[in-house]
């Protein structure tokens, strides 16, 4: 479509964050004009065969937005948890950890949720809404002055706007047109990830297997099947990636154990380089950092997209108040308000993956020992295994109204 010439709100990157951000804006202040700009075709974004635990505060935001119904018979509730640490060739994984999945009365802490479905339900929830879309075009440059902004797309055209977010992912071009620095850094591990079928049920649990080469975990889909999130050494992963598909079942099979039977692989596989991407300016007049753009961090914890959610419920609830106040939406004293709320939550959880995946990916005897004492530890203090469920479903004091299940 051809992209309006004047705008309040311009989003660069139609992933899950870019159309929440502009879902939520254009519910709470019906009117405000709004476009989302994404390179890939439409069709291709709900042809993502991956799937992601999204957090209950997550699903409370998605639930707001009227998009959590038209994903539910698609979702998985994530019921319980078990965390083991041993070595590829141990027989026997004994469990360290155990979490059961309730945050609240009949709450899952997480539902798997297929990517695909989700951002195809956000696309139609924000078209309705009136939010413009306008793809396949990108962002390639833009200019800010006392005024406003002008965004330049591939296409040639522009766009006059009051603030351009950058929804465009961890390798962000406007991030760095900004002149934005970050601190970065490689873990030298990728992520694979693929969609296993197996032959017996996983009764909704969730399993981590912290091995030497990092954490390999099993996550529940709907019927007998799950998603994989397997860390290997990068040239590892690329080698079991593009190599024979038996031969990855084998080594697939290995680490899994015989719990769940013989285990086949139903979807593409894929490796993610995996490293920390923290941007140290959220914002700059007209400009605000929103999800990978602003943080992109180690899938251990299953935390990246929920980190997004975060951004999008505190931007939104800024935005729709400024707006509700008839102040100027790209003005930095209003941007700096979601700055100075998502700062502190996103450097704690980009610290504690980073600690963990340095602790855990490693086979040094007494590095394991310190480890599995504490999480036998943390297995006996209910108290405590109840803050980490609290944390895991992004239950926070003083958080968005969005993530309570609240409208702005
Ligand atoms: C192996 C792995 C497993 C993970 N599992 C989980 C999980 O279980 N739970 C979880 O919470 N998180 C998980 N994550 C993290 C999660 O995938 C990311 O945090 C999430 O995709 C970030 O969403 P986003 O919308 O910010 O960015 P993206 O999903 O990267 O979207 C960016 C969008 O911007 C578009 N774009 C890029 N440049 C431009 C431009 N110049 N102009 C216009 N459009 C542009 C792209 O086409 C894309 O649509 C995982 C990550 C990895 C690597």
């Amino acid at each position: 479509m051809t992209p309006p010439a004047v705008q309040d709100i311009v989003v660069a990157g139609g992933g899950y964050v870019g159309l929440s951000l502009a879902l939520a804006v254009a519910t709470s202040a019906p009117g405000t004009r709004i476009t989302v700009v994404d390179i890939r075709p439409p069709a291709d974004v709900s042809r993502d065969p991956r799937a992601s635990a999204i957090a209950a505060a997550a699903r409370r935001l998605l639930d707001t937005l009227g998009v959590w119904s038209a994903v539910a018979p698609l979702a998985q509730p994530i019921v319980d948890m078990v965390v083991t640490d041993s070595r590829l060739e141990d027989v026997v994984r004994p469990v360290f950890l155990t979490f059961d999945g309730q945050v609240e009365e009949g709450e899952p802490f997480a539902h798997m949720v297929p990517n695909g479905a989700l951002v195809a339900a956000l696309a139609a929830r924000a078209a309705e809404a009136g939010v413009q879309v306008v793809a396949p075009d990108a962002v390639t440059d833009f200019s800010v002055d006392g005024g406003g902004v002008t965004v330049q797309l591939k296409s040639g055209g522009t766009i006059r706007a009051r603030l351009l977010v950058a929804a465009d992912g961890v390798k962000s071009r406007l991030r760095a047109l900004a002149g934005i620095r970050t601190l970065t850094w490689s873990y030298g591990q990728s992520g694979i990830v693929t969609t296993i079928e197996h032959e017996r049920p996983h009764g909704g649990r969730a399993e981590e297997h912290f091995l030497p080469s990092g954490p390999f975990a099993t996550l529940p889909l709907t019927g007998n099947r799950s998603s994989l999130v397997w860390t290997e050494r990068s040239d590892v992963a690329d080698r079991l990636v593009k190599g024979d598909a038996l031969v990855f079942e084998v080594e697939l099979q290995r680490r899994i154990g015989h719990h769940l039977g013989a285990v086949r692989v139903v979807g593409p596989r894929h490796a993610y380089p995996l490293g920390l991407t923290l941007a140290r300016d959220f914002v700059k007049p007209r400009l605000a950092l929103i999800g990978d753009a602003a943080h992109g961090i180690h899938p251990i914890a299953g935390q990246g997209l929920n980190l997004g959610f975060r951004d999008v419920a505190a931007l939104a609830e800024v935005l729709v108040e400024a707006l509700r106040l008839g102040q100027d939406v790209g003005a930095l004293d209003v941007l700096e308000r979601y700055e100075r709320w998502r700062r502190f939550d996103t450097w704690q959880m980009a610290a504690v993956t980073d600690v963990l995946n340095r602790l855990f990916s490693n086979d040094l005897a007494p590095v394991r020992m310190i480890r599995d004492f504490g999480l036998g530890l943390v297995d006996r203090m209910p108290r405590l295994k109840r803050a980490f469920i609290g944390e895991a479903a992004g239950s926070h004091k003083a958080q968005p109204r969005l993530l309570d299940g609240l409208e702005i």
